[in-house]
């Protein structure tokens, strides 16, 4: 599948990595640009991923490549098809395709094998007998070169025979191990004689019983992508000291390997750090079983998955990624910046609608007992193709209960003892008293209206503030999920701690006598509105006709937008 990839435009956005494919282009390095992205199937993707996935399709995309889906199933014993399918799900959703090109790195293991034999022939593989201790104690360390393995010179014949035999399943898990025959001296402890192959009588999702000898990312990773034809392989900074032994899997095995379809090149770049989460898919798995979460696509997670249920857009994480750019310096982004991202994408395009989180009864005394108006709502302020709706109105209403004090500080313009505030799209409302039960809770408003108010039509008449509300009658009950990080401090992992210990205690509040509209009642799950003055809502899978439930994806208020003005 080559393609021309002088005939497509530049990208509009530039980055070292971008520079490095264009260059390698019009040198006529590569004749073409194909990338992968290669997720282990050990848990769900998370927004780091979505970083990894935008650059690798994206660059794709720009140069008229293919990107690769590749599953990096060389770890049985963690691996899982639920992973399998929610990854394909996940890089779908963010609006990608890999083109029918979808691989398995378990697909490679016979030929992974063949390879470790050729290297072994070619002496450049040996078995060592050393535990996994000894092996540790004989690398050396930063500052100490490492020493050889008294079995590093075994023969040829001697290696094959050991090596077939830990195939064949004749020795127990860590007797053997196959290494690179390199240099125990190397600067780079990558370079001194890193193990290839380790005996696992584990059983893989995909090949099952047939192996019970696995090889590592090291060796499977460089072969994987010169197989496929990898131009470009790229990852993150932290194999930027694993590049040399990446170079010599594949120089080492290219002239033996008739199969390899290109010589592929491992650029590096910076992960995506975010505050007030963690990345580690360890971390996210450990939440998950241990219900410190409602599993992966709990809302507050970092997961794809947990994004999309909260009301995330691939378009806004799309636009994230595109903001934050690659470069090769790791930071930590603030998570305001993915936040901002969303309500800015979500104004667009999120159809408005009245909900009452936590309703206070507000009965109207001058208004007809039985009368039922419909006042003109806006469907989007910032499309006017959305059209209206209308809303009905009646003598008894709910109000927020944050939209009341009895006894207000200065600045308080909503409603007060006294006081008038606007009634979105409606009347102009004065509070006359308040009525309390036995303990001294407030249950209820007593108030009046301006009959001649109606959504602003008298000009002479303005009051200082306008809240939302509902028609009791009309208003359908609602669970309503409200969310916070997930944990409590910007670096949950700072120094080493466990960031489980750092959870938020009030990360999630549902609010199950919550009030919304009555065009909200059978609101499809995923559908995203802004509830007016309240933030944006998605709603639930868990909904159910005539009793929906809403997760808040974002507040409206914006502080990165603040933040950005005063600096
Ligand atoms: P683990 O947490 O188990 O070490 P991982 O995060 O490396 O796993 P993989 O499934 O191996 O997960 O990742 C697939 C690809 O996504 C890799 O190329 C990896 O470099 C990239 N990736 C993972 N995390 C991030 C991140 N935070 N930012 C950018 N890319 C990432
Ligand atoms: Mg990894």
């Amino acid at each position: 599948m080559d393609h021309d990839a002088g005939a497509t435009a530049a990208p509009a956005a530039t980055d070292f990595i971008r520079d490095i494919i264009a260059d390698d282009l019009r040198t006529g390095k590569h004749a073409r640009a194909h990338t992968r992205f290669p997720p282990e199937p050990n848990g769900y993707l998370h927004i780091g991923h979505a970083k990894a996935i935008c650059l690798n399709f994206g660059v794709a995309a720009e140069f008229a490549g293919v990107c690769n889906l590749r599953f990096d199933d060389t770890n049985p014993t963690k691996e899982d098809v639920e992973y399998v399918d929610s990854i394909q799900e996940d890089v779908r959703w963010l609006g990608f395709d890999w083109a029918g090109q979808m691989f398995y790195a378990s697909d490679y293991f016979e030929l992974l094998y063949q390879y470790a034999e050729q290297l072994t022939r070619d002496g450049k593989a040996y078995v060592d007998s050393l535990t996994a201790d000894e092996i540790r104690a004989y690398r050396g360390t930063l500052t100490e070169p490492g020493r050889n393995s008294p079995y590093r010179d075994r023969g040829v014949e001697e290696n094959l025979d050991l090596f077939r035999r830990m195939r064949a399943g004749e020795f127990a898990d860590g007797a053997h191990v196959l290494r690179a025959k390199i240099d125990m001296a190397s600067p780079n402890i990558n370079m001194r004689d890193p193990t290839l192959y380790r005996i696992r009588h584990a059983t893989h999702h995909r090949t099952g019983d047939a192996w019970c000898i696995y090889p590592t990312y090291d060796y499977a990773h460089p072969i994987s992508d010169a197989l496929e034809g990898i131009t470009h392989s790229l990852c993150t900074l932290e194999f930027e000291d694993h590049r040399p032994l990446y170079d010599w899997c594949v120089d080492n095995l290219r002239h033996a390997a008739r199969e390899f379809a290109s010589r592929p090149q491992q650029i590096e770049f910076a992960r995506l750090n975010l505050n007030y989460t963690v990345m580690s898919k360890r971390k996210l798995l450990a939440l998950v079983e241990q219900k410190l979460v409602n599993g992966w696509d709990d809302p507050r997670m970092p997961t794809i998955a947990g994004l999309r249920r909260r009301g995330y857009t691939p378009e806004a994480i799309r636009d994230f990624c595109a903001r934050i750019g690659v470069a090769k310096k790791e930071n930590v982004i603030d998570v305001a910046l993915l936040e901002h991202t969303v309500r800015e994408d979500l104004n667009r395009r999120a159809l408005r609608g009245l909900a009452v989180l936590r309703p206070l009864k507000v009965v109207i005394e001058n208004y007809p007992e039985g009368t039922v108006e419909q006042v003109q709502a806006v469907n989007n302020p910032e499309d006017s193709s959305a059209g209206s709706r209308s809303l009905p109105f009646s003598r008894v209403l709910y109000i927020d209960q944050d939209d009341f004090m009895e006894q207000p500080p200065k600045k308080f313009f909503r409603l007060s003892p006294g006081n008038e505030v606007r009634l979105r799209y409606g009347y102009i409302l004065k509070c006359e008293s308040v009525v309390k039960d036995g303990s001294g809770a407030i249950t209820e408003l007593r108030c009046t209206y301006d009959a001649e108010s109606l959504n602003g039509a008298t000009a002479t008449r303005r009051v200082k503030g306008t809240i939302h509300w509902l028609s009791a009658a009309h208003a359908v009950q609602a669970e309503v999920r409200l969310y916070d990080r997930l944990f409590s401090s910007p670096d949950p992992a700072e120094g080493g701690r466990d960031p489980l210990d750092d959870l938020n205690p009030s990360s999630l509040e549902r609010l199950t006598g919550a009030r919304v509209e009555p065009s909200l009642a059978a609101a499809a799950p995923g559908t995203r509105y802004q509830f007016e003055r309240l933030g944006y809502f998605s709603v639930d899978p868990d909904s159910r006709p005539g009793a929906p439930v809403f997760n808040r994806t974002v507040t409206l208020k914006d502080t990165w937008a603040k933040i950005q003005k005063t600096q």
